[in-house]
């Protein structure tokens, strides 16, 4: 797809107009700058704005909580017992899973535990784990800690793809070669779907089939992926997947994360894992100390350990109902596409003495983020980019992270964040 700008402000200003997805800005609480007027905020893939309907719902078990007590469980109209079904279609729907491969639950780091603990079932032969770097700080912690839990020494048991050197992000093509490389010693690969950092999107189905050819388990970290590109997790045959709601989903601080399980594993009752009573049968759950044995259902709600957490899941109802009337992620993604690629065709109009790029340019290997690389003063760019009104973040040592989304920013917005970035003397 080829698209041609302009850097004339009324191009954007047309963009705007021209955006069929443009009336949802409203439906967000813009935070507001120094000035009165909402920042430029590009820190959804940090924490996601908070949908205005949030309040509301949340409000509502408030209100449940207060009235009803303990009945809440199951006489209101979500009631408590059941909170996560009413997430599940809407989950499958952005991952492109079956309604039986998600649940909601957990947060993010936590649920790669309980995968790997299903998962990563490492023989004297086959012991090993793949995984990206950098990787996002928790990942690298939990898989570190995951082979230490096993007895294993993470210095040989860990096969890092990582970019060549002079380059920013992995190449698929040495993803595949470390495949091939490790084929017969390696148990699990994990691998961020899009890049913390970089903003790289990776080939998940190629990977997911490479590996599996060798008869390597796939798992990705969906992090930076859930809500911001579209996913087809059951077709592309991925084994397990792990994500946080709080950033592009905007479901609020810490809010319940999901997870994915391959329907060939999600049904296999037999599989070990980490279990907890809501993971069990609910035809036998509340006959409590009558049961001593654990039957897990057969779905992926068979690791869900706990009740659910009706704050942190309430808020996530209230964004994926915005998502719904978005019409689902095609749509969001094709202004995404535009959204990103205006911002990356300003930038470059800068100059690349000043700026560039470490994500990459192809549309389809990266999603709303770019990562730019400020050669000159870069954290005296980013405190005058903040000073400016905008909210993105800085990595050290030079890269800011700047995330247009969909849903609540607008191409006059990245027309402007152009306009400060290019005043930087
Ligand atoms: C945001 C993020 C996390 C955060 O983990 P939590 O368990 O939600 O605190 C972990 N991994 C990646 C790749 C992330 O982007």
């Amino acid at each position: 797809m080829t698209m041609t700008f302009s850097a004339d402000e009324d191009f954007a200003l047309q963009l705007d107009r021209d955006d069929p997805l443009h009336h949802l800005r409203d439906k967000f609480h813009l935070p507001l700058g120094g000035d009165g007027k909402p920042v430029i905020y590009f820190a959804g893939n940090s924490l996601g704005l908070m949908p205005k309907s949030a309040r509301q719902i949340v409000d509502g078990e408030l209100d449940n909580w207060a009235k009803l007590g303990v009945d809440a469980h199951h006489a209101t109209g979500t009631p408590w017992y059941w909170y996560h079904e009413a997430l599940r279609e809407p989950t499958a729907r952005f991952v492109g899973a079956l309604s039986l491969e998600v649940i909601c639950m957990n947060s993010l780091t936590v649920n790669l535990h309980l995968m790997m603990a299903t998962f990563y079932r490492p023989t004297k032969s086959r012991s090993k784990v793949l995984m990206e770097e950098p990787a996002f700080p928790s990942d690298t912690y939990a898989i570190k800690t995951q082979l230490i839990h096993h007895g294993l020494d993470p210095k040989d048991a860990l096969v890092l793809a990582h970019p060549r050197k002079g380059e920013f992000t992995v190449r698929t093509e040495d993803i595949l070669d470390l495949i091939d490389e490790h084929a017969d010693h390696l148990a699990v690969m994990i691998m961020g779907a899009v890049n913390f950092f970089t903003g790289q999107l990776v080939d998940i189905e190629k990977i997911t089939a490479a590996a599996q050819k060798h008869g390597i388990v796939v798992g990705f970290d969906l992090a930076h992926a859930a809500g911001n590109v579209p996913l087809s997790l059951h077709e592309w045959n991925v084994d397990f997947a792990v994500w946080c709601s709080y950033k592009y989903l905007n479901a609020g601080p810490g809010a319940v994360a999901g997870a994915f399980v391959h329907e060939r594993h999600a049904t296999n009752t037999k599989l070990p894992r980490l279990a907890g009573w809501f993971g069990n049968d609910p035809n036998t759950r509340f006959r409590l100390h009558l049961e001593p044995e654990f039957v897990p259902v057969p779905s992926a709600d068979g690791w869900q350990i706990s009740n659910p957490p009706i704050f942190s899941m309430a808020p996530l109802r209230a964004s994926l109902s915005i998502f719904h009337e978005a019409d689902g992620m095609e749509p969001l993604r094709a202004k995404s596409v535009k959204l990103t690629g205006y911002l990356e065709f300003l930038i470059e109009q800068i100059g690349s003495k000043k700026f560039s790029l470490i994500t990459p340019a192809d549309p389809s290997a990266r999603g709303a983020q770019l990562s730019i690389q400020a050669h000159e003063h870069p954290t005296q760019v980013h405190e005058q980019l903040i000073a400016a009104g905008v909210k993105c973040d800085f990595r050290e040592p030079n890269v800011i992270r700047v995330a247009p989304t969909p849903l609540y920013n607008t191409f006059h917005e990245v027309w402007r964040f152009a306009q400060i970035l290019a005043q930087h003397q």
